[in-house]
């Protein structure tokens, strides 16, 4: 038997039919693996999720089981950038999407210091130079002297720092007795990872360094409580450098690379 191929016309009508039936009721982006289900079999995306108490279209509790013919479904279909109204035309595979979209050309970034506008790179610089002046730093190649006053250790800490001609979030973190050190590039450049940065402590009688500790930036736009769970930052045990909380002060060296 032969069967006639779709027109072009009438695949891409079935694709966007598909693709609205992958719309998250909750934040309307697509949802991508892995996708959860409600006892009626409702559906919700994985960044909406953890925000939820009871699923939103019945109200009923979600379930640990994953909608497998859906999350299939959705590995064969190409998915718009996210960035599409702003002028992004690419599409991309589920698997491939999110790190296109962490480094598209049309992309906005949130603010990271708690307002959380979205807003493209430009935009951003100058909405934090405006509003969050003293969360800004302007920093050269040098090693920066960082100390922080009435260090609390339930809190976390976030500033932008300006290097390199580029735009960076800062981060300190304890989760579970670990300290996260994290630092993300704002923007769109191919690898984030060209720029790395190094955190050092001084020896308890500052005659020596310690530890010094090297790693690659993230994107900003990756999820931060990914990057913390799969260990993509610098993480050091609570323990082995309280001691640099000296009277309630943290402090350390900090500096950011950029790879030749
Ligand atoms: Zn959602
Ligand atoms: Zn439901
Ligand atoms: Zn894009
Ligand atoms: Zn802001």
């Amino acid at each position: 038997m032969f069967l006639k191929p779709m027109d072009t016309a009438a695949s891409e009508l079935l694709r966007h039919t598909l693709l609205s039936d992958l719309e998250c009721p909750v934040c309307r982006q697509y949802m991508l693996p892995p996708i959860s289900l409600c006892v009626n079999g409702h559906n919700i995306c994985k960044s909406c999720k953890p925000n939820m108490k009871h699923c939103p279209t019945c109200r009923h509790p979600f379930t640990t089981i994953r909608c497998l013919s859906l999350e299939k479904l959705a590995a064969e279909l190409d998915f718009p950038c996210t960035y599409q109204t702003l002028g992004c035309k690419e599409t991309r595979r589920a698997k491939l999407i999110t790190q296109h979209q962490a480094l598209c050309p049309y992309g906005t970034f949130s603010c990271p210091l708690q307002c959380r506008v979205r807003l493209s790179r430009e935009a951003l610089v100058k909405h934090v130079k405006e509003k969050h002046e003293q969360d800004i730093h302007e920093w050269n190649e040098r090693v920066q002297y960082v100390k922080i006053q009435n260090y609390d250790v339930t809190k976390n800490y976030t500033q932008v720092i300006l290097a390199h001609n580029e735009v960076f979030v800062r981060s300190i973190k304890v989760i579970n007795d670990i300290w996260y050190f994290l630092t993300q590039y704002i923007g769109t450049e191919k690898d984030p990872g060209r720029f790395y940065y190094t955190v050092s402590f001084d020896s308890k009688d500052h005659e020596d360094t310690f530890i010094k500790i090297t790693h690659g930036c993230r994107s900003a736009n990756e999820d931060e409580n990914e990057i913390y769970s799969t260990c993509k930052c610098i993480m050091l045990p609570v323990e082995v450098i309280k001691y640099t909380v000296v009277d309630g002060e943290l402090s350390y060296y900090f500096q950011i690379k950029r790879k030749a």
